[in-house]
């Protein structure tokens, strides 16, 4: 499954939007993630600073 953003906890940083290799992720008001580009590496999950995204 493909990195999930929990929009309660993303203040839109955009820190895993620069740090996504895939270009996988776009911020709109808080970051969403396209689940047709993700794979799944989990870099975003180490950068994030709220905690706010995880692989389910
Ligand atoms: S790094 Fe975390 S808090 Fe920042 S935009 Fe991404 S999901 Fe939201
Ligand atoms: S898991 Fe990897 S490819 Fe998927 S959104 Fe996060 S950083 Fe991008």
């Amino acid at each position: 499954m493909p990195a999930v953003v929990d929009g309660e906890l993303c203040d839109g940083c955009g820190i895993c939007v620069e740090e996504c290799p895939m270009g996988a992720i776009e911020l709109n008001d808080k970051a969403v993630v396209d689940e047709e580009i993700c794979t799944e590496c989990g870099t975003c999950i180490d950068v994030c600073p709220k905690d706010a995204i995880v692989l389910e």
